[in-house]
């Protein structure tokens, strides 16, 4: 049973370290790993705006590179800097980028309403006709 209110204040934190001075919209993702351990992950953009990088990416990002690649679900909070975060899914590279790691129809995006309330979506609902390895062989 994944505990979608400490997801939340997770993410909640994770948001707290966004670095986006261009856009000033915040994000904050929180990355539940199969062993129970979390990675928070923040957007970071840049001057050069395409090499920024966004929360979701950096959450898996920081798992990959810890050697786990197993997970559960993901939170995402998002919305304007200083402001309640809104309802905020996942932009399609980061869906893509989940494609390469998650089971489809078992990896929980848990996105959250502004009254707090998760809203639980698969990456089969997020990214149709997913592009994989096996398109490559
Ligand atoms: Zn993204």
């Amino acid at each position: 049973m994944i505990d979608y209110a400490y997801l939340y204040a997770q993410a909640k934190l994770a948001r707290s370290f966004s670095y986006c001075p261009y856009s000033h919209f915040a994000v904050g993702a929180a990355l539940l790993c199969a062993d129970g351990s979390v990675y928070l992950g923040c957007n970071v953009e840049n001057a050069s705006f395409g090499a920024g990088n966004c929360a979701e990416r950096v959450a898996i990002s920081k798992a990959v590179s810890d050697g786990k690649r197993d997970y559960l679900a993901i939170a995402i909070l998002g919305g304007k800097e200083g402001q309640a975060p809104q309802f905020c899914p996942p932009c399609g590279i980061c869906r893509q980028f989940m494609t390469e790691f998650c089971d489809p129809n078992a990896f929980e995006v848990v996105l959250y309403h502004e009254d707090g309330a998760p809203e639980v979506r698969h990456l089969s609902d997020l990214l149709p006709l997913q592009f994989t390895s096996t398109d490559l062989e």
